[in-house]
């Protein structure tokens, strides 16, 4: 058995983890299970969390594999924001989730910041009706720097944002353009300076390695005018090609070749970025992050989703994961504005962990910050997960890729750039192999 590094170019495929079991397994037939965990009494001292999706873009960016809307019109978003104004009130009226507090609400999408300020206010005060985030430790909302204004970026402070995540993804105006972003380079300054000025207390700023047209000099350039906004954290990706990306698209119908750098190049990129960073006094806080020392910045949303942390997910395909069960609303915008019109949750597929699977769920995820600690699955799941993974862990320290030392298994900066491609040998056997999506 070895690990997959050898597997080099950026073919079409997911490669990022960001759940367990594989989503694929997660079915219609399993949605009971879901209410059922909304109908137990509540755990009134786990925290919540609290996700609110926004499907809407300006422009469909060619790397995406979101399900995005760039067609829908100022009523259209309305009646969806009624709809997750309902969704919200349905939760709040069930049992599970009577007397809970939320830590933390997330807006993503889709664009967040593309909704105005006006329907920005209604959608708060409806939400607000029925549950609170007055006193979570972090709000967190995504946005595309082109749809930003002072007065929209005061209303977000205003709601209560503490972190403003901005998707900068290049500083290059030539790579902007070619992978299909709405936004080009002046738009990000404008928004950044702006953001400063009404003070949030973190600002993230994501970036891409290896958008189409990239090269060493560009990205070289574009992290040393990232540092040069002096963050509170930036989020690096590495560009990878699911199958319903505009790219991945034209690749199989025209037989084309990847126009993507390969892993071990992108690997290079990420590597050189963190080295820049630290150098600046950035800390890295997982295999994609880093956050500066001189303030906590510390991301709850990960943090208590990779620790077992509920999570409600409100709005179309939005994720939820709740008292050990997965579940997900409906894909389509009509079916999710319909179903929510007539007082039904709008759920589509779910799955119940067994507890071996919430167990190895929060050891990949935990894994991707670069440090475990075997006493907290100790304590948590009753089980020593070096000796129960033992082969796949010397596997990954033959291949210099962690170590282990006391109670701690630590990744090496090369295990750390690939986490995601090895992530899948702790997984069951009967799920390595299985669509991921
Ligand atoms: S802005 Fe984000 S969600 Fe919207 S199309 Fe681009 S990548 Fe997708």
């Amino acid at each position: 058995m070895t690990t997959d590094i050898s597997k080099t170019k950026t073919e079409v495929g997911n490669y990022f983890v960001s759940n367990y079991p594989p989503f694929s397994q997660w079915m219609p037939e399993y949605v009971p299970s879901a209410i059922e965990a909304l109908d137990q009494p509540p755990r009134t001292q786990d925290p919540l969390g609290l996700y609110i999706h926004i499907p809407f873009c300006r422009k469909r960016c060619k790397f995406c594999y979101f399900k995005v809307y760039t067609d829908k019109n100022a009523s259209q978003i309305e009646i969806y924001l009624d709809a997750l104004i309902k969704e919200n009130e349905i939760y709040s009226r069930t049992s599970a989730l009577q007397g809970r507090q939320l830590r933390f609400a997330y807006f993503g999408g889709g664009t967040p910041s593309y909704i105005s300020e006006k329907q920005l206010h209604y959608l708060v005060d409806g939400l607000h009706r029925h549950v609170s985030w007055d006193n979570a430790e972090e709000v967190t909302f995504e946005c595309e720097p082109g749809t930003l204004r002072k007065s929209k970026l005061e209303t977000l402070k205003e709601i209560g944002v503490t972190r403003l995540s901005l998707g900068v993804e290049h500083f290059n105006d030539d790579i902007l353009e070619a992978n299909g972003r709405a936004h080009l380079s002046p738009e990000i300054y404008r928004a950044y300076n702006w953001a400063r000025e009404v003070d949030f207390p973190q600002i993230n700023i994501d970036l891409i390695a290896g958008l189409m047209g990239e090269s060493e000099e560009k990205w070289r350039d574009t992290v040393r005018r990232a540092i040069e906004l002096e963050p509170d954290s930036v989020t690096i990706y590495q560009m990878e090609l699911p199958y319903n990306t505009v790219i991945s698209q034209e690749m199989i119908e025209k037989g084309l070749d990847s126009p993507i750098a390969d892993w071990p190049q992108k690997r290079r990129w990420v590597d050189y970025a963190f080295e820049q960073f630290e150098a600046r006094g950035y800390q890295i806080a997982s295999g994609n992050s880093l956050a500066t020392a001189k303030k906590d910045c510390r991301f709850i949303y990960t943090d208590a989703l990779w620790h077992g942390g509920d999570m409600i997910g409100l709005g179309v395909a939005s994720f939820s994961h709740f008292s050990g069960v997965h579940f997900q609303n409906v894909h389509s915008f009509e079916e999710y504005v319909s179903l929510l019109d007539t007082d039904q949750l709008p759920l589509l597929r779910a799955l119940a962990m067994t507890p071996r699977q919430m167990l190895i769920r929060e050891m990949v995820l935990q894994l991707k910050t670069g440090s475990i600690d075997r006493e907290y699955f100790s304590r948590k799941f009753g089980v020593d997960i070096w000796k129960e993974f033992q082969p796949v862990y010397e596997l990954l320290e033959a291949e210099d890729l962690l170590e282990r030392e006391d109670t701690k298994i630590t990744l090496t900066r090369k295990g750390l750039l690939q986490v995601d491609h090895f992530l899948h040998k702790f997984f069951e056997p009967d799920l390595i192999q299985v669509r991921y999506v």
